[in-house]
């Protein structure tokens, strides 16, 4: 097997410095400080300025607001934009949806909204988790009755990251409550206004949202799909999601590189701080047992970016939480430090690596969740949870 780097073409490698530039000058500092002050895996200027690029559904063509890219050179974008930190929760979960919208959507929503989600002025959070319903996602019960050519929206979510700066939720709604849990659903593009934003900060420094809706009316124009046949609308982002969607590249992927960036950088850290003499002149990389444990990371590492689908999934956060906690345990107080303070390691990279590992186990379905995925629809084994 060849490990060598690859070497990309003239026209290939062109386009990469292409998408560098546009790094250097779009993701400035403030971009980054204001990712670390608030969370919110967004930011509009910097998203705006993708979409003028055509780089938010960048293989979409020009008339419609893409950029005409080949699969391949999205990859490239995607990798250069995760290698340099650039906030895109939200960028990802409009992604989610989007093919959703293309598919089930009527032309009159899809002449509302597509144009605005190309050009970054639209975003669309998940609107899936409920108070008592995470995993099991067929157990939602927020409501959505029909009044004429409107329905009316009752109930909460839970977790909508990202919903403070998106127009529209993909909204797993309870339209029949009598028919059997997975035939009564019905899916909505539910606009947000009117619905009501409650920010929840989370452990590993992300901001995501409850949010209430108390009677709030949209027009049936909002719905995806057939009534109470939900379940195969969302099934399409969800499987994405899960790493199990079609064919297409960056999402599949991405997968074992999507937590991979914070650990690259934690671990660029701790080799850095480990080249550092200390008072007494002496290295810690000059240690057997230091550069193993280093190399240790490095080896998670690899195998991160090597796994696709849902075994990505699960290895990218199992990994990160075992390098994070022993690169956290290795350099001992100073690893432990966070951002701006004095003598944090990597700007407190580290510590922040620390605390981000832990909630990666539990969204986008947790980890035993892609465990079941893997069982039952990868391997055949029987339902973990009889229906
Ligand atoms: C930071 C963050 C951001 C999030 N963003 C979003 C978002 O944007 N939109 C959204 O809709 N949701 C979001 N979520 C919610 C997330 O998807 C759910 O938390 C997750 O699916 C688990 O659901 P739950 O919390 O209800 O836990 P539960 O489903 O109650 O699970 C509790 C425990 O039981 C285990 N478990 C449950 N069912 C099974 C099973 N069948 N087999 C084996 N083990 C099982 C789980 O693995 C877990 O350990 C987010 C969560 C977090 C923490």
């Amino acid at each position: 097997m060849n490990f060598a780097p690859l070497e990309l073409d003239e026209q290939t490698a062109a386009f990469r410095d292409e998408v560098l530039a546009f790094l250097d000058e779009h993701l400035t500092d403030e971009v980054h400080e204001e990712e670390w002050r608030t969370g919110a895996g967004h930011n509009a200027q910097f998203h705006k300025a993708l979409g003028a690029r055509g780089w938010i559904v960048p293989t979409w063509s020009e008339s419609e607001g893409g950029a005409g890219l080949t699969p391949f050179q999205e990859v490239i974008l995607e990798r250069e934009l995760a290698a340099r930190h650039v906030p895109t929760i939200t960028k990802g979960t409009t992604r989610l949806v989007l093919s959703a919208v293309v598919e089930h959507a009527s032309q009159r929503l899809k002449d509302e909204v597509l144009p605005g989600v190309a050009s970054g002025d639209i975003c669309f959070c998940l609107g899936y988790t409920e108070p008592d319903a995470g995993s099991d996602l067929a157990a939602a019960r927020t409501r959505a009755v029909r009044d004429g050519d409107e329905w009316v929206i009752d109930g909460q979510k839970m977790f909508t990251t990202g919903a403070q700066n998106c127009q529209y939720a993909f909204l797993v709604t309870r339209t029949n409550p009598d028919a059997p849990k997975h035939k009564g659903i019905t899916m909505f593009l539910c606009p947000l206004e009117g619905a009501e934003i409650q920010a929840v900060h989370t452990l590993g420094g992300e901001r995501t949202n409850m949010v209430f809706f108390d009677g709030l009316r949209i027009s049936d124009h909002y719905r995806l799909g057939e009534v109470d046949r939900g379940w195969s609308v969302l099934m399409g982002p969800l499987n994405a999601e899960h790493g199990m969607g079609d064919d297409r590249g960056p999402v599949i992927e991405s997968r074992g590189g999507m937590y991979g960036g914070a650990t690259v950088d934690a671990y660029a850290h701790a080799v850095e701080w480990a080249r550092q003499p200390d008072v007494d002149g002496k290295r810690p990389i000059d240690d057997p047992g230091v550069r193993r444990r280093l190399a240790r990371v490095a080896l998670d590492l690899e195998t991160m970016s090597l796994a696709p689908g849902p075994m990505g999934r699960i290895v990218s956060s199992e990994n990160l939480i075992r390098s994070a906690r022993d690169l956290i345990d290795l350099l001992g107080p100073a690893g432990v430090l966070s951002h701006d303070a004095d003598g944090a390691v990597g700007g407190g990279w580290i510590e922040y690596s620390h605390r981000f590992a832990q909630g990666t186990a539990i969204y986008g379905g947790t980890t035993d969740v892609h465990r079941n995925i893997i069982a039952e629809r990868m391997l055949g084994l029987p339902r973990s949870t009889p229906r």
